[in-house]
């Protein structure tokens, strides 16, 4: 198939596009750089720097069929200070991609979503199915995605699915020799973060809130691999049905404290990782564990990578 990338130059973009080229298809990465990186398109992609909103231009030279469209603003924080930013970034964004696919005729799309669309939930595991009560503009705006995706499907035929991923871990060493990881310039993520300061990053890794109803008073977070997050990306490619939009969780199903994850990462890297007691960070719900139930059932997806330990070890070994 020929597909088009959209942040194919992220980390998750670039993992996905890496085994959609590995497993034949023709693809091409459209990324402005904002935030990824030129050296992480796979080496057999075809690289078209601008925004997302310039797709009809690639779309428009024809034969595409489908998009994984993962090019948006993440950063909770941000889009916090910045809310306009991120509807337009993700929201603004996703329609001009939506109409360049329908005036170019593709039929397919799998949209990159978030477990932060169900905000502070009500039970856990969740289901796709549990209230969408988004606390920030960032998972709101994910959210009015995939609101207008029901809606292009319904009215337009598309086939789409959105994958509402909980916290994505570990590198993917591809075919190629490749290494491809999670490396922002701005980084929030924990596990990035504590394997910095394994590294000799210089301050303490901060522990951000220590009393959370939870057995160590740190937030509970779901942790799935990288490449089995990219893999079902494929997955969710061949299952999009014209006139169809599917939602699925992406997780491991198995919740992680934060202190049970530095403690994962002290004896993955044998450094003894400084920590911090900090704040509480504005918007972090205490526990987000996913039910992806669906998924396996509908997709036959199955996490091959569940253990944290192989995720942080993945990570750990990417950085060389
Ligand atoms: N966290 C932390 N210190 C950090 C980064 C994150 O204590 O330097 C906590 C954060 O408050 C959350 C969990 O680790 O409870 C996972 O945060 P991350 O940003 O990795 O992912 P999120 O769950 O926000 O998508």
């Amino acid at each position: 198939m020929k597909l088009l990338v959209t942040g194919g130059a992220g980390y998750i973009g670039s993992v996905v596009a890496a085994q959609l080229v590995e497993a034949g298809h023709e693809v091409v990465v459209l990324d402005d750089l904002s935030t990824g990186h030129e050296d992480a398109v796979p080496a057999g992609a075809t690289f078209v720097r601008a925004p997302v909103t310039d797709a009809a231009g690639v779309l428009g030279g024809g034969g595409f069929d489908g998009v994984l469209h993962f090019a948006a603003k993440s950063l909770v924080g941000e889009s916090m200070a910045r809310p306009g930013l991120y509807w337009d970034a993700n929201l603004g964004g996703t329609l001009a991609l939506l109409e360049a696919m329908r005036v170019a005729g593709v039929r397919r799309i799998v949209f990159s979503s978030t477990a932060a669309v169900y905000g502070e939930p009500e039970r856990t595991p969740i289901l796709e199915t549990d209230p969408t009560l988004p606390t920030n503009p960032y998972g709101a705006s994910k959210l009015a995605v995939d609101t207008t995706l029901t809606a292009f499907a319904r009215m337009h035929g598309l086939g789409a699915t959105s994958l509402r991923y909980f916290n994505v871990a570990g590198a993917y060493a591809a075919a190629d020799g490749r290494v491809y990881r999670e490396r922002h310039t701005v980084e929030t993520h924990l596990i990035p973060n504590v394997l910095a300061v394994a590294r000799g990053g210089g301050k303490p890794v901060s522990v951000f809130g220590t009393d959370y109803p939870t057995s160590d008073g740190t937030c509970v977070r779901d942790y799935v691999h990288v490449a089995d997050l990219a893999r079902a990306h494929q997955l969710a490619l061949a299952g999009c049905a014209e006139g169809t939009h599917r939602i699925y969780n992406l997780g491991s199903g198995t919740g992680f404290t934060v202190q049970e994850v530095i403690s994962v990462c002290r004896e993955v890297t044998g450094h003894d990782i400084p920590v911090v007691t900090d704040a509480r960070r504005p918007g972090d719900p205490a526990v987000l564990v996913a039910s992806s139930e669906l998924i396996q059932k509908e997709l036959a997806w199955k996490p091959d990578r569940a253990s944290l330990r192989e995720m942080v070890a993945d990570a750990w070994a990417a950085l060389g």
